[in-house]
């Protein structure tokens, strides 16, 4: 199984705030943390947090993490024009590339619209995580898009879960299980009036939840290795990473979607916007 560890560098749990508690309080504690375990990740930044935190850039590059492109002010691509689109792809990448070589992309809230894929390609971006394999956008994928895809496997909130619900849910997906984070999440907004899933377990809970995550992978089914985003680039035309099989037919995901006896084996389980 491969695992790859994302964090999506951005405002506090945007769009409900616009403050930065999370990039000021909350990366230290990821950092420290993968230090410790010993796991590489991948840092997508928007353009503006990479400006305003440049030494946090650098803090996670020392560490030896990838840096990716999140846009550059998290405004949701399906708001943009083709001209808006692509200004906030190149205002991002002239910021991040000052840093280092930038190839991977993830859009905000995982939403991209597919006709704005070769934007990316015309930027140099060669991997594109803005799929989520439990949306429905999955579904309806360019077949032979201009970037390589790797699809996100959950989202954010479900690491937040607790073990009994996490365990099965996570053990039923394919590799390479694309996982993500915000450092908002490790500070503690559980007392604030923010929608319930995207504050439940904030803090040093939520660390804790992601340390069991990421030390308690079953090695039974074969070795655990932890990727980067950037260590999907492989020479050819754009593919979408991971099982291409029929189990992701529209017809048995949405059966799937349903099935009420083995609920945690849909991959669908979605808790909004906070992405
Ligand atoms: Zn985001």
């Amino acid at each position: 199984m491969d695992i790859v560890l994302t964090v999506d560098m951005e405002p506090d749990c945007p769009p409900f705030l616009n403050t930065f508690k999370g990039i000021e309080q909350g990366t230290e504690k990821l950092l420290s943390l993968f230090g410790r375990l010993g796991v590489p990740a991948t840092f997508f930044f928007t353009g503006m947090v990479a400006q305003a935190y440049p030494h946090i850039v650098k803090q996670v590059l020392d560490a030896g993490h990838e840096i990716g492109c999140h846009g550059d002010s998290h405004t949701p691509f399906t708001q943009l024009d083709r001209h808006g689109a692509a200004k906030e792809i190149t205002d991002s990448l002239a910021v991040l590339r000052r840093f280092e070589r930038v190839v991977s992309f993830r859009a905000p809230n995982l939403v991209f619209p597919e006709i704005y894929l070769n934007l990316l390609a015309e930027n140099g971006i060669l991997i594109d995580s803005s799929l989520a394999r439990y949306k429905m956008g999955y579904l309806f994928r360019t077949k032979n898009p201009p970037v390589k895809r790797l699809p996100v496997s959950a989202t954010s909130s479900v690491l937040r879960l607790p073990g009994w619900i996490r365990t099965p849910y996570l053990g039923a997906l394919s590799s390479p299980m694309v996982l993500f984070v915000h450092p908002w999440e490790f500070v503690d907004f559980r007392h604030t009036n923010l929608r319930l899933d995207c504050r439940f377990k904030t803090g040093d809970m939520a660390l804790d939840c992601l340390e069991q995550v990421i030390s308690g992978f079953d090695k039974k089914n074969g070795p655990i290795t932890f990727k980067q985003a950037r260590d999907y680039i492989t020479p050819g035309g754009g593919k979408t990473i991971g099982p291409q099989s029929d189990r992701f037919s529209l017809k048995s995901r949405l059966s799937k979607r349903y099935s009420k006896d083995e609920p945690w084996k849909t991959d669908m389980l979605s808790t909004g916007v906070c992405e």
